[in-house]
């Protein structure tokens, strides 16, 4: 079974492989060997230095170092502007408020960019007294598929000494970051999606500054310790020592295979191979291809086929595809391109399509538009 869902992956050979390792108690060296590499190699994903910036290791999911991220850095009296197009953006606020954390939010239309004027006014219109210190937005709303405009966000930010907190999950790994810009404070992402390692491990980039003033909402998920300890050889819970083997391999594949740049061409052939076969079928995405990422698209259903018969159709091919979350289930699913996935596997995929919706094209929503 092929995976085509946002993670976690179809693993490659090697990472799977690497699973079978011996046993590892996680109080001896060769354990902070492999902590080592993997907080080192991801700080290489995106050349940053290890002077300025820190990888802090969790065994988690990526929600958890999104809630580590923000209960960690957002200080007592800090304020967030949450950036909500999706239901990333949703857990984002959920997550503060959860917490007691001050924040407001910036909704948009699921299907929309974030309004850049409307961010501009919410942080220049906040109450005397209680400024936004932090603004927290997805880069890949996995929802849609749409990559946010981090860039024009963080300028916003950068003019008004906000610090950016970034949920990069679906894109780390893939999507240009730019840790150049100093409003850029960190970034939450996890093992089992572009990385392609296993799911289990979860980590925040962040910079060394910001986790000097850190505070501690949450035992497990403190990031100054967790640092502190990291950066100490040392850890404070038992972490997921195969996981961590997992994504090791998964790491120095990445390298070998040329790092992000390479990483991020090849799911934009993969995904544009997608979109050409499925709209060969009159199968179309939701959203145009300049503002969607390479990791995944949302499609519309075929006219008169509902989610769960392309699931069933799709997965007696071989392949899992994924459906629309919340009010977007009905009108649309997703097919990412991440994992093991090769090109005659997309051409397997298309066939499949076209033997259960073959006559889409006639039915073209578009046709006489
Ligand atoms: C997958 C995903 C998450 C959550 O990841 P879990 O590992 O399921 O906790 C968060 N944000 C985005 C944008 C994602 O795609």
């Amino acid at each position: 079974m092929l995976l085509l869902n946002p993670g976690p992956v179809t693993l490659s050979a090697r990472v799977r492989n690497s699973l079978l390792q011996p046993d590892l108690c996680h109080r001896e060296s060769e354990f902070f060997d492999l902590q080592d590499e993997v907080r080192s190699r991801l700080l290489a994903a995106y050349d940053l230095d290890p002077g300025e910036w820190v990888a802090v290791l969790m065994t988690a999911s990526g929600t958890a170092a999104i809630e580590g991220m923000l209960t960690a850095l957002v200080p007592a009296t800090g304020r967030v502007l949450v950036v909500e197009n999706g239901v990333y953006g949703a857990r984002i606020a959920e997550i503060c408020i959860r917490y007691g954390i001050g924040c407001a939010r910036v909704v948009g239309s699921w299907l929309d960019a974030p309004d850049l004027t409307l961010i501009a006014a919410c942080l220049d219109a906040a109450e005397p007294g209680r400024p936004f210190t932090h603004l927290a937005v997805v880069h890949h709303e996995t929802t849609t598929g749409r990559l946010n405009e981090l860039r024009a966000i963080a300028s916003i930010c950068r003019m008004r000494g906000v610090h950016v907190l970034v949920d990069a999950v679906s894109s780390f790994g893939a999507e240009a970051i730019d840790f150049d810009d100093p409003s850029l404070t960190a970034v939450a992402a996890s093992a089992n999606k572009c990385l392609h390692g296993v799911p289990g491990a979860a980590f925040v980039l962040t910079r060394r500054r910001a986790l000097a003033s850190a505070v501690c909402r949450s035992y497990y998920l403190d990031l100054r310790r967790l640092a502190k300890l990291q950066d100490q050889r040392d850890t404070p819970f038992t972490p997921a020592v195969h996981v961590y083997y997992g994504l090791r391999e998964a790491l120095r594949e990445y390298e070998e295979e040329g790092g992000r740049v390479a990483r991020r061409a090849r799911y934009l052939a993969l995904a544009e191979q997608v979109r050409r076969g499925l709209f060969s079928l009159g199968i179309e995405t939701v959203l145009p291809v300049q503002v969607s990422s390479v990791v995944l698209r949302a499609y519309h259903l075929p006219d008169g086929i509902g989610y769960a018969q392309v699931h069933a159709a799709a997965k007696s091919g071989g392949f899992v595809v994924y459906a629309g979350q919340s009010g977007l289930s009905n009108t649309l699913f997703r097919i990412a391109t991440m994992g093991a996935v090769t090109a005659p596997d997309i051409d397997r995929l298309v066939d499949c399509f076209a033997s259960f919706a073959p006559s889409a094209r006639r039915n073209d929503r578009r046709a006489d538009a």
